[in-house]
């Protein structure tokens, strides 16, 4: 697998994976996910905390409607005030004047509640302002909290901010102020990670607007509610608020304003109380939902694609697929895992970096496949070819050694006769088991079995003698061949190879040069090593093969041009031999240019004798 263009285009995966996750559409994917997990994970069943006490249709059509109400609500009041309830929250905005004989009864209800909270209301219109209880009710309340919930831009409502400011003046949530009156009104303090109710610390840094992520009640018991037209037939009713914080509001099917989808919500809107109510739910409970901060977010979308670039590139095929497609359910688990840890993870992020990198590094291992499949074909294709050649190649001295000693034994030949047949025979068997031997050495000495009988070899002399050997073939092509002596090119190592690995080079320089083209071959010493070079002005290969021509029966592609027959085995013998003597061979060649090989071997050191 190509390293760096891999990691590349993993990098270029993960930039397009975080890039998506921090648009609108990794957004909507994080609301998804989370309101799935809401749904999914919902808190366990228990009594709500509050009870709503609903303006409902009933109690519309028996008192007349929302402008009637402000009597009926006080007598409401003086019913749950029996009751003794932690905190009531009157969630109707009660702006209007009215006449002071309207309003009397309601203002000496309120007045008889040391805990009641009353509800502002943001204007929509532009610069409209705080929309505020006016004095005779304000005086009694305990606090006034701002009613309102904001949904995020795709509709749904899931969090609120605890604290809204408008034309310099600042409320709390109603929800946080009614949780704050029911556990005894201690001050609100500020840091900026958190709000501190008396011991309690509420997670609502500054940096996110102080909003709080609600925790909706499970759809199985929904918070508590009772109409007001039914608490006012039966005050009996009241008793199920003791000890309870209490929400009145109004909440009509199909209703009037401040409706807002929830992840619950399934098409039906909930009511501004009921969100209020919830605030108020999530705070007393006590249990926050809490975003994980961007940076671990982003840490940990590293992680999961290292992991991911690691697999693919440290396995292959299906293991890399399976191994892949684990660390691909570990993103997706991840939000899971700390959702019920109360962490909300940005379920894009871990999701799109997952999905982008296994996706590249199951293409890499597809295409990497594919390679090595190729390379298969390619490397059986040759080994045929080799098995081919070296068939025909025994076939010459075979045919001879059958065609001769069944000469012999059928005829009586003259004795000069006998003795050249027998001498053709031996040297043909001689060729035979040279040939043998070549096969079986490379096997020997890959498995480093073959022992060296180290003596001092002149590299010169061995030039000289191949030079020597191969001069007939070469003129044939009428290639010259230029041997330049010296003196002092002095190799610890073992004669017979090392003249085979020699005569080997400067076999190849003939046999892949095309005629009327020189060769040049010489030895030299540097210090305690000595070098042997062969360049030939021949048919060249082409640089991206000069690490394969070492491999058993790799042949170069110019070598079918040059017309010459082999095994491709003849240069892995030779790095065997030469890496058998702590040596090295190098090799540079260009197309049509020529090529140079270069062998690197330990100098003998001259013995002083006593
Ligand atoms: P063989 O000559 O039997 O094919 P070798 O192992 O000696 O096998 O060489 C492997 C391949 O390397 C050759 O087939 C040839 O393609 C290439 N090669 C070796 N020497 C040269 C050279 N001097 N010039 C061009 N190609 C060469």
């Amino acid at each position: 697998m190509p390293g760096w263009k891999y990691s590349l285009s993993l990098a270029a995966a993960l930039l397009f994976a975080l890039a998506l996750a921090w648009s609108s559409l990794g957004r909507q994917i994080d609301f998804w996910a989370y309101d799935l997990l809401l749904r999914a994970l919902p808190p366990s069943q228990q009594k709500s905390a509050s009870v709503i006490v609903a303006i409902d249709e009933q109690t519309l059509e028996t008192y007349g409607g929302l402008l009637a109400l402000r009597s009926p609500l006080a007598q409401a009041l003086d019913i749950l005030s029996q009751a003794d309830p932690l905190a009531v929250a009157v969630d109707v905005v009660l702006s209007e004047p009215r006449t002071p004989e309207e309003n009397a009864p309601l203002a000496e209800a309120l007045g008889r509640i040391p805990t009641v909270v009353l509800a502002a209301n943001l204007r929509a219109e532009q610069g409209a302002g705080w929309e505020m209880p006016i004095e005779p009710f304000a005086r009694h309340a305990a606090a006034v909290g701002h009613a309102h919930a904001e949904p995020d831009p795709d509709g749904v409502c899931r969090r609120v901010l605890l604290a809204k400011a408008h034309d310099r003046t600042r409320l709390w949530s109603m929800g946080l102020e009614t949780h704050r009156v029911a556990s005894g009104a201690p001050p609100i303090a500020e840091t900026p990670q958190h709000l501190e109710l008396g011991d309690a610390r509420i997670p609502a840094s500054y940096r996110d607007d102080r909003q709080l992520l609600l925790r909706f009640a499970n759809p199985a018991q929904p918070i508590e509610r009772i109409s007001l037209a039914r608490l006012l037939e039966d005050p009996s009713l009241a008793e199920t608020v003791r000890g309870r914080a209490v929400f009145i509001g109004v909440l009509v099917l199909g209703g009037l304003d401040r409706y807002l989808m929830t992840p619950y919500s399934y098409g039906r809107p909930m009511a501004g109380v009921e969100i209020n109510a919830t605030v108020y739910e999530t705070l007393a409970r006590g249990r926050f939902l809490q975003p994980v901060s961007p940076a671990t977010a982003l840490l940990a979308a590293l992680l999961i694609a290292l992991v991911t670039a690691w697999i693919f590139h440290r396995f292959s095929g299906r293991t890399a697929v399976l191994f892949g497609a684990v660390a691909l359910l570990a993103a997706h688990a991840l939000p899971v895992v700390a959702f019920l840890q109360d962490a909300v993870f940005p379920a894009s992020q871990s999701l799109l970096v997952g999905w982008m990198c296994f996706g590249v590094g199951a293409a890499w291992n597809y295409l990497g496949v594919g390679q090595a499949r190729d390379r298969a074909e390619r490397q059986t294709e040759r080994y045929q070819k080799a098995v081919h050649y070296v068939t025909h190649e025994m076939r010459t001295p075979l045919t001879a050694i059958q065609g001769s000693s069944e000469l012999i034994s059928r005829y009586s030949l003259p004795e000069d006769r006998q003795r050249q047949i027998g001498e053709l025979i031996h040297k043909e068997s001689q060729r035979l088991s040279r040939m043998v031997e070549m096969f079986l050495s490379v096997e020997r000495l890959s498995a480093g079995e073959l022992e060296l009988h180290r003596e001092s070899v002149d590299a010169d002399q061995l030039i000289a003698e191949s030079v020597e050997r191969l001069r007939p073939l070469a003129a044939r092509k009428r290639i010259q061949i230029d041997h330049q002596p010296c003196d002092d090119a002095p190799i610890d190592g073992d004669r017979e190879l090392l003249e085979y690995a020699c005569y080997n080079l400067i076999s190849n320089a003939v046999k892949y040069s095309p005629a009327d083209t020189a060769i040049s071959v010489r030895a030299w010493r540097e210090n305690e090593r000595t070098f042997v070079s062969v360049e030939d002005q021949g048919y060249g290969m082409d640089p991206s093969e000069l690490r394969d021509i070492f491999k058993r029966f790799y042949r170069a592609r110019t070598a079918d041009r040059s017309g010459e027959n082999g095994s491709g085995l003849g240069l892995a013998l030779v790095e065997e031999i030469v890496v058998g003597h702590g040596g090295s061979i190098a090799v540079e060649s260009q197309i049509d240019r020529g090529s140079r090989f270069t062998l690197d071997l330990p100098a003998a050191l001259e013995r002083t004798e006593p």
